[in-house]
């Protein structure tokens, strides 16, 4: 029974991963139904047992039926056996024929229960999210080059000079989403190459486990396969030398044989504390893009799409608001955006501006004792006894034109508004305008002594409520 299986197998996977994976495993019995194997270790077992699930499932209920079952019998300290199987259950009979070819990659046999979504020729688990894509990854200044350079990679994995490719930026900027929309692209065009993907934390905590266990060499076969690595947040191996030095030696060979690598980290590599020199040398060889926090524009297409694939409907006037009262990161965007869906339905409220600032009013509390764009304009119009509401509009009044560049100047100067959101807050104003009104205070500055006064007194005020 076990040859059959073996066949099948064989014409599944490679021939690398059957000789790793397969040759060594040894059939031991079968007593009703139930086939026990045996394999070398624990690490072995549990490899098997995240890679290639759906592959043995498949085989033993093409074998033995759906009554068929699967046992273990793992190898410990040299050949001493323990008898201590691992009683796998193959709920087969909820494998109809049409299944057995699909499977979850990420569920494991034992721990969680049986589903089937993604279809894997590879039978190999590449740990991949599919609902990460470039289709829905929205294209911005922010991360132009490292989204095409992304895109040259999934098109050419190993090919490009970008090799390895590393993409940095700060938390919710985009670089899981990335990265895995490269492993995606590059598994649906190439089903035979062995995409993986892996949180460093992970690699961390499998190669500690080889340690434990002695399977150091089968770690290290395993990531050998692999014909695009992409390992996430690399900041995670900072002083961990023995898993770097490991990852050294599974980079350099996969680098050397033509395999692509992609990385990413929360901080460019030269600001990579504890990593070894030698592997940030390696980095240097590709390529390295950053991701920066996106603009008000991009801020918008990313609500525009996320509504539309969620098929949600939202005024212009809230979705302009969202976008530009939330300009950290777009994982806090996406959050505002979910609470605001969920109160409105808790709340049986239409989604409106007022819902919206409620929702946002935890944000925007955070932010009351800085120096923002509120107080900036509040404490200008008072100061030049002009209307809060002319700040915003359009008239051209000397005094209120004045008063309005003033604001600008000091809305570029304490706060991280870009010159766009600073513009949209003065009526819709465009970025040159606001760089104009910097420009004419500045020189005004430089003139007029009394105006240069007035700018200092304003500026005290501000300064002493920055702290
Ligand atoms: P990071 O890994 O940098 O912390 P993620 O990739 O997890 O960030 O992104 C956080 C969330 O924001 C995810 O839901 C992701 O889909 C979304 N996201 C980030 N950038 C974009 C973008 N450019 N277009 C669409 N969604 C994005
Ligand atoms: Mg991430």
């Amino acid at each position: 029974v076990w040859h059959n299986c073996l066949q099948v197998i064989k014409e599944n996977i490679g021939e690398q991963s059957f000789k790793t994976w397969f040759e060594p495993i040894k059939p031991v019995s079968l007593r009703d139904s139930v086939l026990t194997i045996q394999v070398p270790s624990q690490f072995f077992y549990e490899w098997l047992e995240e890679h290639y699930v759906q592959l043995l499932k498949k085989v033993i209920y093409q074998e033995l039926g759906s009554e068929g079952r699967l046992e273990y019998s793992i190898i410990v300290d040299r050949g001493n056996e323990v008898n201590k199987p691992q009683t796998v259950n193959i709920p087969t009979k909820k494998i109809p024929a049409a299944v057995v070819n699909s499977y979850k990659p990420e569920q494991s046999f034992i721990k969680s229960p049986f589903e089937s979504k993604t279809i894997d020729r590879n039978f190999l688990n590449s740990q991949l999210n599919p609902a990460y894509t470039f289709e829905n990854y929205i294209e911005g200044d922010c991360n132009r080059l490292a989204r095409s350079a992304g895109y040259a990679v999934a098109n050419k994995p190993g090919t490009t000079s970008f090799n390895p490719l590393m993409i940095y930026g700060g938390v919710g900027l985009g670089k899981t989403h990335l990265v895995q929309a490269i492993g995606n692209n590059i598994k649906n065009s190439n089903p035979e190459k062995f995409v993986l993907y892996v949180s460093s934390e992970k690699f961390v905590n499998q190669f500690i486990e080889s340690l434990k266990t002695n399977n150091v060499q089968d770690f290290a076969n395993f990531y050998l396969l692999v014909d695009i690595l992409i390992i996430d947040d690399v900041q995670f191996l900072s002083g961990k030398e023995k898993t770097q030095e490991m990852f050294f030696h599974i980079f350099n060979h996969l680098h050397q044989s033509g395999k692509q690598i992609v990385m990413t980290s929360d901080c460019p590599p030269r600001d990579l504390k504890g990593l070894e020199e030698r592997l940030l040398s390696r980095f240097k060889w590709g390529l390295t893009a950053d991701l920066q926090s996106p603009d008000f524009e991009t801020r918008m297409a990313i609500i525009h799409k996320k509504m539309q694939s969620d098929g949600i409907d939202i005024p212009d006037n809230v979705v302009e608001y969202l976008a530009y009262s939330v300009d950290t990161n777009v994982r806090e965007l996406e959050g505002v955006l979910i609470s605001l869906i969920a109160q409105s339905s808790l709340n049986r409220k239409e989604i409106d501006l007022e819902l919206a600032k409620q929702a946002l009013k935890h944000i925007i509390e955070d932010v009351e004792t800085e120096v923002n764009l509120d107080f900036i304009q509040k404490t200008v119009a008072e100061y030049f006894q002009v209307s809060l509401d002319s700040l915003k509009a359009k008239t051209r009044k000397k005094e209120i034109v004045t008063a309005r560049q003033v604001a600008m100047y000091f809305a570029k100067e304490f706060t991280s508004h870009s010159l766009k959101s600073i513009g949209y807050h003065f009526g819709g104003r465009d970025h040159s305008t606001v760089i104009h009104s910097v420009q004419t205070v500045s020189d005004l500055i430089d003139t007029d002594k009394k105006f240069k006064a007035s700018i200092q007194e304003l500026q005290k005020k501000f300064k002493s409520k920055a702290g």
